[in-house]
C-alpha cells in the first residue's frame, strides 16, 4: 500500500536542508566532530536504555529519581517525550507489521515507514492509555509535555562540554555556535535516522534468528551506530528482556550499561537473558537449511 505523502516529504526536505545549511555555514573542525560523536552516542543510548528498554518495556526497575533522570536523558535525542515514545512503541509491538502498525515497511512505502509517519496528525499527541502504568508520576507527564526542557538541556550540555574542553586545552579553535550546530542539530538528525532505521530497514532486511510474529530482522552492520538496538528480531521475539544480544558475538552495549547501573544500585530486577535460557532456546530458529531470512 504505497502512499505519496507529498506534504510530509516537503516538510522533511525543508527541515533537513535548513539543518545541513546551518552546519555547512558553521564549518567543522576536530572539536565539533568530537562533540558530534559524543552527543550522538549520548542520544542513541538515551533512546535505547531510557525510552525503549525502560519506559516502553519496563525491562528493569528503578527509583522515582532515576526514572526522572532517564526521562531527561532519553529526551536529549529530541524524539518527543518518554511517554509519547513508549506509547507509540508499545502500539508497534502489539500491531507489528499488521495494517494497524503505523510504520511497517510491509504495508507502507520505505519513506513513510522511516520518517513520513512522524508528520501525520495522529502521531502528534501522546496516547496516555498506552502508558497507564506511569500515570501517577506527574513529573514524567510534565517532562513529556514540555519538550523544550530536554531540548534546552541538550544545548546546555553541548555548551558545558565545550566550555570544559576549552578550559582543559585552551584552544581558540573551539567555537560555541559551531559546537551547538554539530552537537545538537547534526547529532539529532543522524541519531534520528539511525534509530528510525530500526522501524524501516530492520523490518525488511537482515537475519531472523528467533521466531517472531512479524518481519523483524537483525542487522549486525548497524551495531556501531545502534549499540545493541540492531538485534531487532531478537528484541521482537523477547521484547521484555533488558538485553537483545542473545547469540554469541551479538554485543549489546546498552545492556552492559544497564548492568553497570545495576552494580551501582541505580536499577534492579533486570530481566537478563541468562535468566530465560530455556525460553530463548525454544524460539531459536534452525538454520541447517541455510535459511536465515533474507
Ligand atoms: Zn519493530
Ligand atoms: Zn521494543
Amino acid at each position: 500500500m504505497a502512499r505519496k505523502h507529498t506534504k510530509s516529504k516537503i516538510i522533511q526536505l525543508i527541515l533537513h536542508l535548513s539543518a545541513f545549511s546551518i552546519c555547512y555555514l558553521a564549518g567543522i573542525n576536530w572539536y565539533s566532530f568530537f562533540i558530534f560523536i559524543l552527543m550522538y552516542y549520548i542520544k542513541v543510548l538515551g533512546i535505547s536504555i531510557a525510552h525503549h528498554r525502560y519506559f516502553s518495556h519496563r525491562s528493569f526497575k528503578t527509583s522515582r529519581f532515576f526514572q526522572c533522570f532517564l526521562a531527561l536523558w532519553g529526551g536529549l535525542a529530541n524524539q518527543r517525550g518518554a511517554l509519547w515514545w513508549a506509547a507509540r512503541h508499545r502500539h508497534h509491538h502489539r500491531t507489528s507489521d499488521t495494517p494497524e502498525d503505523w510504520h511497517s515497511p510491509q504495508n507502507y512505502s520505505f519513506f513513510y515507514s522511516h520518517i513520513g509517519w512522524l508528520l501525520d496528525d495522529k502521531a502528534r499527541a501522546t496516547d496516555y492509555d498506552e502508558v497507564k502504568d506511569f500515570k501517577n508520576f506527574r513529573e514524567l507527564i510534565f517532562i513529556n509535555e514540555k519538550t523544550w526542557i530536554p531540548f534546552t538541556l541538550d544545548i546546555f550540555l553541548v555548551l558545558l562540554f565545550s566550555y570544559i574542553l576549552k578550559l582543559s586545552i585552551s584552544d581558540s579553535q573551539i567555537y560555541f555556535l559551531q559546537m551547538i550546530a554539530w552537537g545538537t542539530l547534526a547529532a539529532n538528525i543522524f541519531a534520528a535516522h539511525t534509530i528510525l532505521l530500526v522501524n524501516s530497514i530492520s523490518h525488511i532486511y537482515g537475519t531472523k534468528d528467533f521466531e517472531s510474529k512479524d518481519e523483524s530482522r537483525n542487522n549486525w552492520w548497524l551495531l556501531p551506530f545502534l549499540l545493541g538496538e540492531n538485534w531487532h528480531n531478537n528484541h521482537h521475539a523477547f521484547p521484555n528482556l533488558a538485553g537483545a544480544g542473545l547469540l554469541k558475538y551479538q554485543f549489546d552495549i546498552s545492556f552492559y550499561i544497564i548492568l553497570i547501573f545495576e552494580k551501582l544500585g541505580l536499577v534492579w530486577d533486570v530481566k537478563k537473558p541468562s535468566l530465560f535460557k530455556n525460553k530463548i532456546e525454544s524460539k531459536k530458529l534452525n538454520f541447517s537449511n541455510g535459511n536465515r531470512g533474507n
